[in-house]
C-alpha cells in the first residue's frame, strides 16, 4: 500500500493503533481529528519512526472544514485511496441512568422520557453523518482510480441494542446499513466498502460506562465480560489483521458490503 489514507478519529485509541501499524508500509496518512492534539502526537510518533503522517484539525461534522482540509491533503500527499472512518462514539448526555424503566428510577436522572434532543442527536449525527460526510468529500477522489476502499467502524451494539446508549445503537446499526448500501452504490467504480464491528475495547469514549469513579470495572463492564466468551476485553492490536485484510485489494479484491465482528466472541452468544 503506498496510497494516501485518510483516518478520521485518528487521535482516538483504536485509530492511532490503525494509523502507526498502516504507517509501516510507506503510505503518508493524514491524521483527522478534533483533537488536534492528540492527532499531532500520533503524527509525531509516525514521523520519527521513519514514516509519513500529518495532523489535520478536522470535524466530521462541518463539510466546509473537511472540504478544505480535502484540499490540503491532496497537496501535502495526493488524492485520498484509502478512508477510515473512525471519528465516533456515546456521550453522557445520549446516555439514560438505568438499563431499564423501573419504579425506583429516580425521574431526576437521564430516563428515555426526559432525554434531550441535543444529546441524542450529537451522538446520532457525529456516527452517522459523521461517517456520510467524509465518505462524500474523500471518496470522490477515488472515482477512476484503482485499489481504493473506505473502511467504517460499526460496533456490537449494531447487531441488538445495548442497554442506556440508545443514539449510539441506533447509529451504529445505520452505519451497517450504509456501509452495505454504499458498497452496492460504488460496486460499478471498484470501490469497495466495509466495516468492522469490534467488540469491546476500552477507549475514552466508553471509559465512562466501564471504568468506576474509583477504578474498578462497573457492574457494566461485568456484564460484557461474562458475554464475552473470550471473558476479556480485546486489545486495539487484535483488530489490525481485520484491518489490514479488509484494505488490501490483493487479499480482499472481492469482499465489499462486508461488517466483519472482531469481538471475542460476543456476537455468537445468546448469553445462553
Ligand atoms: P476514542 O474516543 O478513543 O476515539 C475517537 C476519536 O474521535 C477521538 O480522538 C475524538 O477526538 C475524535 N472525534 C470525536 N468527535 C469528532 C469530530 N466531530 N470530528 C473529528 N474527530 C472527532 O474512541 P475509539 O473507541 O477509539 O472509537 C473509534 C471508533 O470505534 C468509534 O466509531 C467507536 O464508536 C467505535 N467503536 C469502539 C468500540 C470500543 O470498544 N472502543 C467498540 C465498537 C466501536
Amino acid at each position: 500500500m503506498n496510497q494516501t489514507i485518510v483516518i478520521t478519529g485518528a487521535g482516538g485509541v483504536l485509530c492511532s493503533t490503525f494509523a502507526k501499524e498502516l504507517a509501516k508500509s510507506g503510505a503518508p496518512i493524514a491524521l483527522l481529528d478534533l483533537n488536534i492534539k492528540a492527532a499531532e502526537a500520533v503524527a509525531a510518533e509516525i514521523n520519527s519512526a521513519g514514516g509519513k503522517a500529518k495532523a489535520y484539525a478536522a470535524n466530521v461534522l462541518d463539510r466546509a472544514n473537511l472540504e478544505q482540509v480535502h484540499e490540503e491533503i491532496v497537496k501535502d500527499f495526493g488524492k485520498c485511496r484509502i478512508l477510515i472512518n473512525g471519528a465516533g462514539g456515546n456521550h453522557p448526555s445520549a446516555t439514560t441512568k438505568d438499563e431499564v424503566l423501573t419504579p425506583d428510577s429516580d425521574p431526576n436522572e437521564i430516563n428515555f422520557f426526559n432525554l434531550k434532543q441535543e444529546g441524542f442527536s450529537h451522538v446520532f449525527d457525529l456516527n452517522i453523518w459523521g461517517t456520510v460526510l467524509p465518505c462524500q468529500i474523500f471518496a470522490k477522489d477515488m472515482v477512476g482510480a484503482e485499489g481504493c476502499s473506505i473502511l467504517n467502524i460499526s460496533s456490537m451494539a449494531a447487531y441488538s441494542p445495548l442497554t442506556k446508549t440508545p443514539a449510539y445503537c441506533a447509529a451504529k446499526a445505520g452505519i451497517s446499513n450504509f456501509t452495505q448500501w454504499l458498497a452496492v452504490h460504488l460496486a460499478p467504480q471498484g470501490i469497495r466498502v466495509n466495516a468492522l464491528a469490534p467488540g469491546f475495547f476500552l477507549t475514552q469514549q466508553n471509559t465512562h460506562l466501564l471504568v468506576g469513579e474509583n477504578g474498578e470495572p462497573t457492574p457494566r463492564a461485568g456484564k460484557i465480560l461474562r458475554n464475552t466468551p473470550m471473558g476479556r476485553f480485546g486489545k486495539p492490536e487484535e483488530l489490525l489483521g481485520a484491518l489490514q485484510f479488509l484494505l488490501d485489494d490483493t487479499r480482499a479484491g472481492f469482499v465489499t458490503g462486508c461488517i466483519l465482528p472482531v469481538d471475542g466472541g460476543f456476537s455468537a452468544y445468546s448469553g445462553v
